[in-house]
């Protein structure tokens, strides 16, 4: 059992805001990943092919893969037809989003707070005794309503937990957490949740310590920090797999993933999108490669 689970989200997270990758590329990187000690990794989304078209083919993905034992490969979906398809592609896990933030919800999936809770619960029912992970998004601030109020954003995690999810992950989708919200947050929900940082504000890898310090052991990371959501302005950058890693590393907790073999997929991600990836670490390689003297 590693101390702190990573999810890596970078396959979907990551790619869906690139240009479209032929399915061979998606299955290399996934594959890579996997061999770096990846054990739970957001693969794919069964999401409109018009909305998100780098995420279309997800079933030919799903098909292609040399699965490896002990490897849960997730998906995203947006509703009961999503997980239909996820379930006939093989899939392991759900991850479902719902918006803690109202507006956000209405204009990135026409639904509302309430109507997305209840597809949630729709999905759950349906996927029967597998994981669900809810992702609460903009669970730290809206780009329409502001800040989030932390006790709010906590009673839909226990709502959405007593309607059936195995576990709610909270997103920092627009890049509003600061290490105080993130302990603020923590204060109402405990410790026992997922979190999924990103760099927007360059307190990504701050808010993962300070969620450590809490107790949090749970992440959703993607490699070489692509991705962020494509309906929500200047959201770019999730926190990288590879500068957590780093970072957990040297703090002595395990996570299952060998760095320098994640680098590799790291490198093989960057060569995949043609442009280099934000991630810090991929940029200065581990701290104890030396210059040759
Ligand atoms: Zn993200």
């Amino acid at each position: 059992m590693s101390d702190v689970r990573i999810r890596e989200v970078g396959p979907r997270d990551g790619l869906q805001a690139e240009a479209p990758l032929a399915v061979e590329g998606r299955v290399a990187l996934i594959e890579a990943l996997v061999a770096a000690g990846c054990r739970d990794v957001e693969a794919v989304a069964f999401v409109s092919p018009k909305a998100v078209p780098s995420m279309a083919g997800a079933a030919e993905v799903m098909a292609a893969l040399d699965r490896s034992a002990g490897v849960r490969y997730w998906a995203l979906v947006p509703n009961a037809r999503g997980a239909e398809l996820a379930a006939a592609a093989g899939v392991d896990a759900l991850s479902v989003t719902v918006s803690a933030s109202e507006t956000y919800s209405q204009k990135n999936v026409k639904m509302s707070v309430e109507e997305s809770v209840t597809a949630a619960g729709e999905i759950v029912r349906l996927w029967g005794d597998g994981p669900v992970d809810v992702v609460v998004s903009c669970a730290f601030g809206s780009p329409y309503e502001g800040d989030m109020a932390p006790a709010a954003v906590a009673a839909l995690g226990r709502r959405l937990l007593d309607g059936g999810a195995t576990s709610v992950t909270y997103a920092d989708t627009t890049g509003m957490a600061t290490p105080r919200r993130i302990d603020e947050l923590i204060a109402e929900s405990g410790p026992d949740i997922g979190l999924h940082l990103h760099e927007t504000r360059g307190t990504g890898l701050v808010n993962a310590y300070a969620a450590l310090e809490a107790g949090v052991r749970r992440f959703d990371t993607s490699v070489g920090g692509l991705g962020g959501s494509p309906f929500a302005a200047g959201a770019a950058g999730n926190l990288a797999t590879e500068d957590l890693v780093h970072l957990l590393d040297d703090l002595g907790m395990t996570t299952g993933i060998a760095l320098d073999r994640l680098l590799t997929a790291s490198e093989l991600v960057a060569d995949l999108v043609g442009h280099p990836v934000p991630s810090r670490v991929a940029a200065a390689g581990p701290r104890t490669r030396l210059a040759a003297p």
